[in-house]
């Protein structure tokens, strides 16, 4: 394309809202013929809530959210806040407890120490990293929540697992016409995310998306961008998170969702600045018309 041609490109994207850094992204985008999509604040809205929680001892509900929102309210997580909020139903004062040594485990959850006691809040694999034994119940909450789609967290204190938490975080609702769209133009869309094996299938089905891979941690999804792009493909990545950016870096065309982390804005070749999934077609669309003219 004549810079002229790149200019008007990005010009038109711009009035879009998708900001795409130069003329290599814009280059690169008309050759996209794989999507690759994170779940949690790309196809989902991103604003979790809680929808559901299971106790397990005698704790109460306001003991039980004072040692949630005391450790959550240290980390930036999407489900933190969620928790966080939904704390504020059930405990009077404002002020959270004093949490020690909090520590964050990607893509598994979070622990600190509260009133003295150990806190770890995530899914499985964080209780299986602490020997937590998980009760069949709430093994089975888990379960029948994340069959709905949910993201199910469990609460262990001082080694016991004592709740189990539901969020929800609804689908944006132009995912699965952006999804159906790519497929008629013959791209081939993944989803990868952290979350459950079960969860993800749910949310793909949503979408209708049908290749996803769950429990998947920052560098599982750069690695699964690779492995597509040996296989042959041209990969465009689609996230917000940090823990997106290693796969937003390593994507032919990494696009960063305007409402997600610094990080992955910066990593990102083009930034969706609406948060809006259209902007991937717009974006595929606009280099296709740039790059078509000199052919
Ligand atoms: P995603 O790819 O969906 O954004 P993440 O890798 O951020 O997922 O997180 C994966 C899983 O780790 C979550 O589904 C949750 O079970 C757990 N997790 C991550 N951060 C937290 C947190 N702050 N509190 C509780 N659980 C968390
Ligand atoms: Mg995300």
């Amino acid at each position: 394309a004549t810079p002229t041609a790149v200019m008007v490109g990005t010009g038109v994207g711009a009035s879009h809202g998708v900001l795409i850094k130069g003329g290599q992204a814009l280059e690169s985008s008309h050759k996209v013929n794989c999507v690759v999509f994170d779940k949690t604040g790309t196809l989902t809205a991103g604003k979790p809530t809680v929808v559901s929680t299971k106790l397990l001892t005698d704790m109460s509900l306001p003991d039980f959210y004072q040692l949630v929102a005391a450790t959550e309210v240290n980390s930036e997580h999407p489900l933190a806040k969620a928790m966080v909020e939904h704390g504020k139903n059930h405990v009077q004062t404002q002020a959270w407890s004093e949490a020690r040594d909090f520590e964050s485990f990607t893509g598994h959850g979070v622990k600190a120490t509260v009133h003295d006691k150990c806190i770890l809040i995530g899914n499985k694999g964080l209780m299986q990293r602490f020997d937590i034994q998980i009760p069949r119940v709430a093994s089975d909450y888990m379960d029948d929540a994340q069959r709905l789609g949910h993201t199910a967290v469990l609460v262990s204190v001082e080694g016991d697992a004592v709740g189990v938490i539901a969020v929800s975080d609804p689908v944006k609702l132009e995912a699965s016409g952006v999804i159906s769209i790519l497929k008629k133009m013959g791209l081939k869309s993944l989803m990868v995310t952290g979350d459950s094996q079960l969860t993800a299938n749910v949310v793909a089905k949503e979408v209708g998306i049908d290749t996803v891979m769950a429990e998947a941690k920052p560098e599982d999804k750069a690695q699964k961008i690779r492995e597509l792009q040996r296989e042959g493909f041209t990969v465009a990545m689609v996230g917000d998170g940090i823990n997106d950016s290693p796969a937003l870096a390593v994507a032919d065309v990494g696009m960063a969702i305007g409402a997600g982390s610094d990080i992955a804005i910066e990593v990102a070749n083009i930034v969706l600045m609406r948060s809006d999934l259209e902007g991937v077609v717009t974006a595929i669309d606009l280099s296709t018309k740039s790059f078509n003219r000199i052919r």
